[in-house]
């Protein structure tokens, strides 16, 4: 029997308590294959299904009669529609967004006047308004089945809130020629049908841009008062004057999700002629300064760059109008716009150019990410944010050589100092009710970190393979609905390999990754320094990280003695031969590099050779074996004065 003097109990409890905390010491750091990170994955397999659009579309005329004294439409909805999905409908819901939304002195609301039959003889059709959901449901005379197609009519009238900031609204003044009347989803808009949610029947939600739409032909027919300038989704076809009135007729021509128009007494108007797209910019006296010949220019750079790069913008016409908004701007097919408040800004002039070509360049690269390749905003609004805002930055690394260029805040420090602040998990794959219950940030996870995890995929698969890959999934979806699991398997056919590694844990996983040395220790013996390097958040997330870092090793003198840009695969170990002993060893988080830092720390971690590692991270060891050996100094003593008295 092996027996230890009880005089050696403190030691050998402490050293206990040093092995439990410092596991660094007995765990095997093999870095993980990317077929183990891929094991993790079954939650692929929840991946909704989309909604089945095929070749053929539905058709809308909508007809409205524009009065200006009450900010109002009276409108005509010909609706013929095509039903794309496998199940037979009796119902079919619109969204009646407007009176969700903010207004100053009058509230927006869409009231339905009647639905009737397009056959003959015209019949009233059975319909209910649930206002506090803002729905029209129209029941049909007899079950829609799929493929098939039915025709009504739908009578309403709009007024859009008078003076609020929001995405419809009458706004400015007449005495200081800036007013505008901004008209967006002012009529029943059909809701969309997918295999995932059913009807998706969701509310104007104040959170992100909270808009699904299906594909659809429209016409759209404007009667104005005249010397009201009118502009609107589609090419202009015709333009009668009635008199007091002029009617317009605007077809864009190929599907689009929704239609807009705005008007305003005082518009100033430039267009050009740029590969067959009249493109315009519409803007009021007081903006000159700043939109004047710019914007125009700004437009065409950038359809200049995504016609190249991700595929040809198809419609005949693209406006960019001023409007009043909270934001910088909002986008609709072919025709966005650009928010007035860049000019109440005190910055500079050149600074509000830089805002205003950034809202246009953002706004127009919508077109691809929103129009044409639709997206479920409600349940994963980041990705088409995400992908305007990577677009958006690369409009800048290729007209300025500069992916800051519009990163009033730098991406990259944003997260970082999100998680070293905030402490929430923060996972960008959320739908806007996530973020609404769990009171997170839309504008940080869907402006911030989802284009910074875009890039990390740029930079990780190379720019041909990452742009091949957006052309392809703009090819492949265009006019149609897509997931993030499309555009995960359309970069894998583009690199010939699975790509769960890099998708899941960036889009995922609650928190960043946070690095540690846990060791670095040279063998004076062997000449070898063995580092290891492990993920503190690892056990808190879905999935393992895997990225590559610049690791630095320094001399004494401070000198750089050896640099490699090496993958960090959940924890990981280096062995490296020296044929002297080096001094420090340091984690450079440049801009590539997605890490969690302690709040206001540089942009890297490192550590001595051969220091102590923190066995809890943030706590010192000394601290820790002080900890623990005081209590049993002082239960020592207790005892030993005991045992005297007896
Ligand atoms: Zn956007």
């Amino acid at each position: 029997m092996f027996c230890i003097k009880s005089k050696f109990y403190p030691i050998i409890s402490i050293f206990f308590i040093y092995l439990c905390f410092n596991s660094t010491l007995y765990i095997n750091y093999n870095p993980k294959t990317f077929e183990e990170l891929n094991k993790n994955v079954n939650e692929y397999n929840k991946i909704p299904l989309r909604s089945s659009n095929g070749v053929e579309f539905s058709r809308y005329n909508l007809s409205v009669f524009f009065d200006e004294a009450t900010s109002s439409v009276l409108g005509n909805l010909s609706v013929n529609y095509y039903n794309n999905d496998p199940v037979n409908f009796t119902q079919i819901p619109f969204h009646l967004f407007l009176s969700g939304m903010n207004y100053q002195s009058r509230m927006g609301y869409i009231e339905i006047l009647n639905v009737t039959s397009l056959s003959q003889p015209r019949k009233s059709l059975d319909f209910t308004v649930d206002d506090a959901s803002q729905l029209l449901w129209v029941n049909l005379t007899s079950q829609l089945a799929p493929n098939n197609r039915a025709f009504f009519e739908i009578e309403f009238y709009s007024v859009i809130p008078n003076g609020g900031l929001d995405r419809a609204n009458s706004h400015g003044s007449d005495l200081l020629h800036s007013r505008i009347y901004k008209f967006t989803s002012f009529y029943p808009m059909p809701c969309v049908y997918d295999n995932y949610d059913e009807w998706n029947i969701d509310p104007y939600l104040h959170v992100g841009d909270p808009f699904y739409h299906d594909m659809a032909y429209y016409n759209l027919i404007i009667e104005a008062p005249n010397g009201m300038k009118i502009t609107a989704t589609g090419e202009l076809k015709d333009k009668i004057n009635k008199g007091s009135t002029t009617v317009y007729l605007f077809d864009p021509v190929h599907p689009v999700r929704e239609v807009t128009f705005a008007g305003s007494r005082y518009y100033r108007i430039e267009s050009t002629l740029f590969n067959g797209i009249n493109i315009s910019t519409y803007y009021i006296p007081k903006s000159d300064y700043i939109w004047e010949t710019d914007a125009l220019d700004y437009a065409v750079d950038v359809v200049k760059l995504f016609n190249s790069i991700f595929g040809l913008y198809p419609y005949s016409t693209l406006n960019i109008v001023e409007e009043y908004a909270p934001y910088l701007g909002m986008e609709y097919p072919a025709q966005v716009y650009v928010s007035e408040a860049i000019d109440q800004t005190d910055y500079p002039v050149l600074y509000k150019k830089l805002l205003l070509e950034k809202a246009t360049v953002h706004e127009i690269a919508h077109q691809w990410w929103y129009n044409l390749v639709g997206f479920d905003e409600v349940d994963w609004g980041f990705l088409d944010e995400g992908l305007t805002c990577w677009s958006t930055d690369y409009y800048a690394r290729h007209y300025y050589s500069n992916w800051f260029y519009f990163q009033s805040i730098r991406y990259y420090n944003r997260v970082r100092e999100y998680y070293a602040t905030e402490h929430l998990p923060s996972k960008v794959n959320q739908s806007a009710y996530d973020l609404i219950n769990n009171n997170l940030n839309w504008v940080y996870l869907s402006y911030y970190k989802s284009p910074l995890i875009f890039e990390k995929i740029y930079r990780t698969l190379g720019e041909d393979n990452f742009l091949l890959g957006l052309k392809t999934f703009f090819e492949q979806y265009k006019f149609k609905i897509a997931m993030l699991s499309d555009l995960q398997l359309v970069f894998e056919d583009t690199v010939n390999r699975s790509l769960d590694w890099l998708f899941f844990p960036w889009f995922d996983n609650d928190y960043i990754p946070k690095y540690r040395f846990s060791t670095c220790r040279f063998d004076d013996y062997e000449y070898i320094l063995t580092v290891v390097i492990e993920d503190q958040n690892e056990a808190i997330n879905y999935y393992a990280y895997s990225q590559q870092v610049t690791l630095r090793i320094y001399n004494s003198q401070g000198t750089i003695i050896y640099e490699d840009y090496v993958w960090i695969n959940s924890t990981t170990s280096f062995n490296i031969s020296f044929g002297i002993k080096p001094y420090r060893v340091r984690l450079e988080y440049f801009s590539d590099v997605i890490a969690q830092l302690p709040q206001g720390s540089p942009s890297y971690i490192e550590s001595l050779v051969n220091e102590e590692m923190d066995l809890i991270p943030g706590y010192d060891l000394t601290i820790i074996v002080m900890f623990c050996l005081l209590p049993l100094v002082y239960l020592k003593f207790k005892f030993s004065k005991k045992k005297s008295k007896i």
